[in-house]
């Protein structure tokens, strides 16, 4: 494991020379734990061409000495940033790189109060390495993706009339930590009838009735890594003849959108494929998102995909393949699944079917 922080920290170091800098100084949490291991919400990481530091209250220090390996762990009191830019100061270093995605404004200006040198923003700095997963990391990506599916199983077996959304989504919650996750990835979405129109709706008091469309949209953080899943059921009977056509559509054009995932593809070539089936049926006007995102440390990361990506996909990205059509007043479907680009094609990771079902028939 040592050796893969070690090997990150080289892959900086050479980015670091493209980008004509000496040091890359960083307090974001994700990319943080990419580069150390360290899973925690506070730290600062530098990494210069002879040095890593990892700075860190002393709210962190044990867990930082049994996580963070490849780094110099030192605990330090006061304001971390302070405390980070008094140490590029003492470095002798003329530019550090950081990564604008990262830092408020307010913490770069202390960070530059504290080191007198130039900073440079150099846009996507770790997030360009984060981007193609080692095999550990697909192996992360896969045991989060399956726990989640465990949950969904399970809850979707005592789903009855009369429940809450907000009952639905705590108990997938509850599932998650249950079952040794560290959490939800994201605020579980669960949705009933007409409000499922509302792509990213939070779930609230309405009760399941017979003949409601059932929007879930969930994911759980494990071993450091995220994933997301979404699925669409009728509960009791089919809602109406409009909820068949759209889930006919969204799952043939989710099924293109997979077959379509491959190295060498475009993003917006990708988005596109499921975007003109969509649009073809009529149903242009209400998918409005995007087709997917990547995911990883963090729920949504690159690679994007949609209509203005220009980014080709390579073994190792991992990315959701979630397009979606919402009717206002009706009801919405959307049927997400996380794809993992291979030498030859995409493999799914998902194995929740995905035909149309309609719960306790
Ligand atoms: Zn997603
Ligand atoms: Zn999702």
């Amino acid at each position: 494991m040592e050796n893969t922080f070690t090997n990150r920290i080289e892959g900086l170091r050479k980015a670091l020379a493209e980008w004509e800098c000496d040091a890359f100084a960083s307090v974001a949490a994700p990319d943080n734990q990419y580069l150390t291991g360290f899973t925690g919400s506070t730290s600062g990481v530098i990494v210069s061409a002879d040095a890593a530091a990892f700075l860190c209250d002393s709210r962190y220090t044990e867990q930082a000495q049994q996580q963070v390996k490849a780094f110099r762990v030192s605990e330090v009191p006061g304001n971390l940033i302070t405390r980070l830019g008094e140490r590029l100061a003492g470095m002798n270093l003329s530019t550090v790189a950081y990564d604008p995605n990262g830092w408020t404004v307010a913490q770069l200006a202390a960070m530059q109060k504290a080191f007198p040198g130039s900073l440079k923003p150099a846009d996507g700095i770790v997030a360009r390495l984060r981007i193609i997963k080692s095999p550990d990391e697909i192996d992360a990506l896969r045991a989060a993706s399956e726990l989640k599916e465990a949950a969904l199983a399970d809850v979707l077996q005592e789903i009855r009339e009369g429940v809450a959304e907000a009952e639905v989504a705590a108990r997938i919650e509850y599932e998650f930590k249950a079952r040794g996750a560290s959490g939800a990835s994201f605020d579980t979405i669960v949705l009933f009838g007409s409000r499922t129109s509302m792509p990213h709706g939070s779930p609230g008091k309405t009760r399941l009735k017979h003949g409601d469309t059932v929007l879930i949209d969930l994911g759980c953080r494990h071993c450091g890594y995220c994933s997301d899943l979404t699925r669409t059921y009728a509960y009791g009977t089919i809602p109406g003849a409009w909820f068949e056509a759209v889930y006919e559509t969204v799952f043939e054009a989710q099924s293109a959108a997979i077959q379509a995932v491959r190295p060498g593809a475009r993003c917006r070539d990708v988005d596109a494929v499921a975007r003109d089936l969509i649009q073809f049926r009529g149903y242009g006007a209400h998918f409005g998102h995007g087709l997917g995102h990547g995911v990883g440390i963090e729920i949504h990361e690159g690679p994007r995909l949609n209509a203005e990506s220009e980014l080709v996909l390579e073994p190792g990205m991992v990315v959701t393949v979630e397009p979606g059509v919402y009717l206002p007043g009706k009801g919405g479907v959307r049927i997400e699944d996380m794809v993992v680009v291979t030498e030859k094609g995409g493999e799914v990771l998902t194995r929740t079917p995905k035909a149309l079902k309609v719960l306790n028939a």
